[in-house]
């Protein structure tokens, strides 16, 4: 017969699956009603929390340095200051003074960029307070307990004597100064409160310390450890935030003095306003502004200002675009100063660019020409620069069109200009108003440059690589289009037919001398535009109020 279960007493302590629950001790309603047992622990609890207070400060209690509170824990400080009727949130002089420094840096902000936006108002050109402003970014930086040592202050400028009210005292080689009840440590919390308030005056002028001049100023060698790791913090921060800036610039070819050179093609009203990057490639970049209102030189609405990048190492494997071109000399290049080197290159794609210009070419025209910075005539509209062909949704019927509109431009390039490209692509022509455009003229040579065949045929290859790539129906092949560019009769294929066009060109003297005497024929031409270009440079530089003099001014 199973067994009855034992009958469960409703008032044994149960067993919970938490843990045993502990006894609640039963006092009588008298004791919890009593008035005289609430007082008496109240008082036991003060005297507990008088005796913590008593120990924190005995012969200063106004000054609380939670460094050396005998209480670990938050709530104890709290409950100390509740009874000293302060507000946790002022409980530590750190707190304070962060808090205080928090508001003045708020303030002092405001105040800039108030001052910045009355300073900028309508103007073209806007100036930023942003660096002088103070940022609050926590930066803790490893190792730098060591810092904190109150002696490590060398760096520190001496404080000035007369007013150092805790230098009057001498202290013997213990550190105590006085006499029996008088006898004062060194290490006086009033005195170092004193000595650290005193010190932060002497920080750097950029500290934002206020002024305490006429106070009686105390702070604890903790604070004043904290403030003077802010400062050099600080400091640190603003230093690399200015070279992190420097270098951003430089990487997008406007450093310092392209900066200025920018500035003063604003201030001479030759630009209205500078927009914006179009591009920043390897070589240069290509910003748009908004032409000014420089009535004699017949501003375009809106313009491309190239700026070649000062930095060469995208330049070096150039020269061969250079050496061979009768139109620069080789003093250019035994100059070796960079920024000289690179100032070629704007001078040759405006000399390109105005050769081009003279044939009609659909290309930008040169507004002004500064050092390494070229401004032209913008291809697009509104700002956004007319797409590359590369990045056109063509239909077949504007494809088609395209093609034959670049195979003519080859052909103008070469008969009319005496220019071969050597960078034509679909990265460097642009689709405009149902028209391509040629762009980016700086290596394109003259049919007199050595390589000139050579680059011709390479241009050959990327273009028709790219229409046949397109869509585009009986697209030439490379050797094709260069025979018809060309007008010569060279036979073969790929690197056979570069070595045949190579014989080719030194044997046939004929075409040779043709071409000189062509040549020949477009040289006038070619120098009058040459000449009228270094005469609206003088032009665009007196504008300026520079002169070529001053160009060399930072050359060394
Ligand atoms: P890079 O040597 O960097 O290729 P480019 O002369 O090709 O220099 O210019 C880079 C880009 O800037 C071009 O692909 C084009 O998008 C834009 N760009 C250059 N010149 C003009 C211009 N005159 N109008 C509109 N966009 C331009
Ligand atoms: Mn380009």
């Amino acid at each position: 017969m199973p067994q009855e279960p034992k009958p469960v007493n409703a008032w044994s302590t149960p067993k919970s699956p938490w843990g045993q629950q502990k006894k609640v001790e039963a006092c009588s309603l008298n004791d919890v009603m009593s008035e005289e047992l609430a007082s008496h622990l109240q008082k036991q609890q003060e005297n507990k929390l008088a005796k913590r207070l008593e120990i924190l400060a005995p012969a200063e209690p106004q000054i609380v340095q939670p460094e050396t509170l005998p209480c670990e824990t938050e709530e104890d400080i709290n409950a100390i200051l509740a009874i000293a009727g302060e507000t946790p949130e002022t409980c530590d002089d750190m707190k304070i003074a962060q808090m205080l420094q928090l508001q003045f840096d708020r303030e002092h902000n405001t105040m800039l960029e108030k001052q910045a936006e009355k300073f900028n108002n309508h103007s073209k050109v806007s100036i930023s307070l942003k660096n002088f402003k103070v940022s609050h970014t926590p930066k803790e930086e490893d190792g730098d307990e060591d810092d904190d040592d109150e002696d490590s202050d060398d760096a520190l400028p001496e404080v000035v004597e007369h007013k150092s009210q805790w230098r009057k005292y001498q202290f013997n080689k213990g550190g105590l100064t006085g006499h029996g009840k008088d006898v004062m440590s060194k290490h006086d919390a009033v005195l170092c409160g004193r000595k650290n308030a005193e010190k932060i005056m002497q920080f750097p002028p950029d500290f934002l310390s206020g002024d305490a001049e006429k106070m009686d100023l105390r702070l604890p060698n903790h604070v004043f450890n904290k403030l003077r790791h802010y400062s050099r913090t600080g400091n640190k921060q603003f230093n690399r935030l200015h070279e992190k800036q420097e270098n951003a610039t430089a990487e997008h070819a406007v450093d310092p003095r392209t900066r200025i050179l920018l500035f003063k093609l604003v201030n001479a009203e030759i630009l209205e306003s500078i927009t914006g990057a179009i591009s920043g490639g390897k070589e240069a970049a290509v910003f748009h502004a908004y032409g000014g209102k420089l009535e004699e030189a017949d501003m375009p609405s809106e313009c491309a200002i190239k700026i070649f990048k000062t930095t060469l190492n995208e330049f070096k494997n150039r020269q061969d675009y250079i050496k061979g071109d009768h139109r620069f000399s080789k003093d250019d290049f035994k100059k070796q100063n960079p920024r000289k080197t690179i100032r070629i290159w704007a001078e040759k794609e405006t000399a390109n660019l105005n050769r081009m210009r003279k044939f009609d070419m659909p290309s930008p025209r040169v507004v002004a020409l500064k050092k390494h910075v070229l401004v032209m005539t913008f291809i697009g509209e509104n700002g956004q620069p007319a797409p590359k062909l590369k990045d056109v949704r063509f239909n077949t019927e504007d494809i088609q069109d395209a093609y034959e509109q670049t195979i003519t431009i080859m052909k103008k390039f070469q008969d009319e200009c005496c220019l071969v490209h050597a960078d034509l692509s679909e990265f460097n022509l642009l689709w405009h108003d149902g028209k391509v455009w040629v762009i980016d003229v700086s290596q394109a040579v003259d049919l007199t440059h050595p390589k000139a065949f050579e680059f011709l045929f390479r241009d050959c290859q990327n273009i028709c690589k790219f229409f046949d790539k397109s869509g585009v129906v009986n697209v030439l092949q490379p050797e094709e289009l260069f025979n018809e560019i060309t007008a010569w009769d060279v036979k073969g294929h790929g690197a056979d037919f570069l070595s045949q066009m190579r014989r080719y060109e030194k044997e046939t003297s004929e075409a040779n001398l043709a071409l000189e005497n062509r040549y020949h024929k477009k040289q006038y031409a070619f120098d009058f535009y040459w000449d009228l270009s270094q005469q609206q440079r003088e032009k665009a530089l007196s504008a300026v109020q520079l002169s070529d003099s001053d160009q060399d001014e930072d050359e060394s």
